[in-house]
């Protein structure tokens, strides 16, 4: 059983109610985060009567132990809206557009790509500092010079910016800048950056591991939020599958499935995973039919020239042409873009 405590929850409370669990004969581990404390209960539960409990001061939710995992299941709640700066991803009816480069490479770069995009109708903007690539040779981020442009783009264009974390000593610096954290593909099972992102006060968009099942994916998600951070996006990007065509195989079947299993708002990023600009337009327009909360969709101006994935960034007028076909879809199965 896990017991989720009140945001306003004081010490006082906190202490009562580990005092309450003790007094039962069982253990009681507790996670900190930014907002609350999640207080796991170890030993027999049967001992502990969930009633006296659930009605202590300081209690949001009582959750049993049906599943491995036990805070991101359906079951432990209704579907959840995750605020990434003043914008909601999650619920019923809105899909948001997330939009920007692979990379932050300068400051009119990121600014000038900014205003395209919200020109266009994205309503998040992303952009990396720290880049996982794949050769250490290749461009690696302008680190804090990077996260500096992105807040100058959310000041000026009013976007809330989406970044990657690579390395947990990282996660102060990018807190004074980012609207939300992502954690990409090849750190889905960096379990230490998954407890450290989930002490901050920060959303995390958790990308998934390209050689990770979906049930890996929710386990992942599961370390960010057993350690009281609530706020977790979880992002289909493609995984690794004999076909070489495409850069990764965009598995769909993911969304569905992910919102069936938990209730984190699930988004798709058919950009990495297709690789390849021709196609993206079609990747973007299926993953909304199949459910999406948000895509995600790299654009750059002059691609050509991009530090990083400029083979599948769309070109702006693509994007812009692109909208509109969302918006029809998005209203095909009732949800507004
Ligand atoms: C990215 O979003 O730029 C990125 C590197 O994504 P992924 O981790 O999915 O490869
Ligand atoms: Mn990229």
């Amino acid at each position: 059983m896990i017991i989720i405590t009140q945001p306003k929850a004081t010490e006082e409370q906190i202490a009562r109610i580990v005092r309450r669990v003790r007094e039962f004969g069982l253990d009681a581990q507790i996670s900190r985060g930014a907002t609350r404390v999640i207080i796991g209960v170890i030993g027999p539960e049967a001992l502990l009567r969930e009633k006296p409990i659930a009605t202590m001061a300081g209690v949001e939710a009582i959750v049993p132990v049906s599943k491995a995992y036990k805070l991101a299941a359906r079951d432990s709640r209704g579907a959840s809206t995750v605020l990434v700066g003043s914008v909601p991803v999650g619920g019923e009816e809105d899909v948001v557009l997330i939009s920007g480069p692979c990379s932050v490479e300068s400051r009119e770069q990121i600014l000038s790509i900014a205003r395209i995009v919200k020109k266009s109708g994205a309503k998040i903007l992303r952009g990396g500092a720290f880049k996982p690539r794949t050769s250490p040779y290749s461009f690696q981020g302008l680190r804090e010079d990077g996260l500096r442009f992105l807040a100058e783009a959310r000041a000026e264009s009013g976007l809330p910016v989406i970044t990657e974390i690579m390395d947990a000593r990282d996660l102060s610096v990018i807190e004074k800048y980012a609207d939300c954290l992502q954690v990409g593909t090849r750190n889905m099972q960096n379990f230490s950056l998954l407890k450290e992102v989930g002490r901050s006060r920060l959303p995390v968009l958790l990308k998934r591991g390209f050689s990770a099942t979906i049930n890996d994916l929710i386990m992942s998600a599961e370390y960010i939020l057993s350690e009281g951070n609530m706020n977790v996006i979880l992002c289909e990007r493609g995984i690794r599958t004999f076909e070489t065509a495409a850069r990764y195989t965009l598995d769909l079947s993911a969304v569905p499935l992910l919102k069936a299993k938990t209730h984190l708002p699930v988004i798709v990023d058919p950009t990495h995973a297709i690789g390849l600009r021709e196609f993206v337009p079609q990747m973007s327009l299926a993953a909304l039919a199949a459910g999406a909360d948000a895509l995600m969709i790299e654009v750059h101006d002059s691609p050509d020239l991009a530090k990083s994935d400029g083979d599948q960034a769309l070109l702006p007028t693509i994007f812009d042409e692109l909208v509109p076909r969302l918006r029809a879809v998005a209203a095909a199965i009732g949800r507004n873009l």
